[in-house]
């Protein structure tokens, strides 16, 4: 979610030089501390390639065409398949996508690829969301209770409903 945010939509509105988006990757694989040693600015073409591809998918749901969502992950998982394997961590064993050698790059394209293809084809897949401000197109899940959420933000939001009611003001002042 925040790949797709970060290298695509945030890009698209101010293009980041790749030692920022370093700082920010490194923001974004958190969780797995070996990416964030590992992430460098090499990387940052390969990621926002696969970044492009996850917003092509999300544009896809967005617009109901699951076939080409479907497609974009199967290209995208027939080029780096997860390899799901159990691996014990502080004694406790968990469930990984993908051998901790991994390279980064196939690593996170299987991860993030593999999740999506989990979703697509369940009702939870309406929860995967496309901010509907124009202009703005970042991504969410929507957590909200009846699956409801438009906006990626409180801000796009105001932002929407301040221009509508701009809108019936200056209609209503035509009349
Ligand atoms: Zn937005």
């Amino acid at each position: 979610m925040d790949l797709v945010n970060e290298l695509v939509v945030a890009q698209a509105e101010a293009a980041q030089p790749d030692r920022a988006l370093v700082a920010t990757l490194k923001r974004i694989f958190a969780i797995d501390p070996p990416s964030v040693a590992g992430v460098k600015a090499a990387h940052v073409p390969e990621l926002t390639q696969l970044a492009q591809r996850l917003h092509a998918v999300f544009a896809g749901l967005a617009r109901g065409d699951v076939d080409a969502a479907a497609r974009g992950l199967n290209e995208l998982l027939a080029r780096h398949p997860a390899q799901p394997h159990l691996a014990k961590e502080d004694g406790v064993w968990r469930l990984h996508h993908h051998p901790a050698d991994a390279p980064l790059v196939p690593m996170w394209t299987a991860i993030c690829a593999e999740g999506l293809a989990r979703v697509v084809g369940l009702p939870s897949a309406q929860r995967l969301g496309t901010c509907e401000r124009p202009g703005c197109g970042r991504v969410f899940v929507d957590v909200s209770k009846n699956a409801s959420r438009r906006f990626c933000s409180q801000a796009c939001q105001n932002r929407v409903k301040a221009a509508s009611f701009r809108a019936r003001q200056a209609a209503g002042k035509a009349t």
